[in-house]
């Protein structure tokens, strides 16, 4: 029996984990990844790295690779393949299933400021603040305008082009709330600027929240309205098995 094909977007622990337990059904699965991070984290099935380019080109690879079921595992604010997933599962006919996790909430003690982009939330600092920024690649180009602060920028791999007023901390995740906490310490931060990625990396601002430092918490991009949407990664795998009619013992049923 044939089993069917499965093409999951990446690029997230989330996706990682989903990839890991499809391992163990009937499927034939190929994981596609940017191809922007250096070393990637080792995914099972066919690994895929580089964009399709565009959404008529993504359909034609899942017409021709025959994708039985399109899963959007990306990140949150990587709207720009998830619209392309959207477009290209309606013009491919794929059904698109798309792994949304749930955004962070403020609670007590929580000191929040949404802002709409990057631009804004940088706009937004007061002069001489020292922020510290969560915001990872993509950042270099808007932080230009305010030499009059002091940025400290986390990313896990090297960002060229960075002006003299950002320094940069090369660390890969997890962080725990301890961590986070010392490090906005020793550098003597007074404002965290973050994605409101969602998911594990909540440390930091629990982290600002126990030294009373204001957030400047970017709002997510609205996500496309097509496909399944579903919080987790057990969700999604009992969602994968209903939509392919998966024997999860035996193979896909007849
Ligand atoms: P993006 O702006 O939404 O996508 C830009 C282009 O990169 C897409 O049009 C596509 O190229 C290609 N691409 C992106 N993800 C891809 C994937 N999984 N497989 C194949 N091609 C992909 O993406 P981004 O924000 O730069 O994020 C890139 C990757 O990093 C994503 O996979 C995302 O899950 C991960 N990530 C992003 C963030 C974030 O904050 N944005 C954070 C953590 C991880 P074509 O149009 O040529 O197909």
């Amino acid at each position: 029996m044939t089993k069917p094909h499965l093409l999951l977007l990446g690029g997230t622990s989330e996706a990682r984990d989903l990839a890991h337990a499809l391992a163990q059904q009937p499927v034939r699965l190929t994981v596609s990844l940017a191809g922007k991070t250096q070393a990637p984290a080792a995914y099972p099935g066919t690994l895929r790295l580089g964009g399709f380019g565009g959404a008529e080109a993504l359909a034609g690879w899942m017409r021709q690779q025959a994708v039985a079921l399109l899963v959007d595992a990306t990140h949150p604010f990587a709207a720009g393949i998830s619209a392309n997933a959207a477009e290209a599962a309606i013009r491919a006919g794929t059904p698109l299933l798309r792994l949304e996790r749930p955004a962070w909430t403020a609670g007590p003690g929580d000191n929040w400021h949404l802002v709409p982009s990057l631009e804004a939330a940088i706009s937004a600092l007061p002069p001489n603040a020292r922020a510290f920024l969560t915001t990872g690649s993509g950042s270099a180009s808007v932080l230009e305008k305010r030499s009059d602060v002091t940025l400290l920028l986390r990313s896990i791999e090297p960002l060229d082009g960075l002006p003299p007023h950002v320094d940069q901390i090369l660390a890969r995740p997890p962080f725990s709330e301890a961590q986070e906490r010392d490090l906005l310490q020793a550098h003597a931060i007074t404002h965290l600027v973050s994605k409101n990625s969602g998911g594990a990396g909540r440390a930091k601002l629990d982290a600002a929240a126990a030294l009373d430092l204001p957030v400047l918490i970017i709002d997510r991009p609205a996500p496309p309205q097509a496909g399944q949407a579903v919080p987790d990664t057990a969700t999604a795998l009992a969602m994968i098995a209903n939509l392919l009619a998966l024997d999860t013992a035996s193979g896909p049923r007849p």
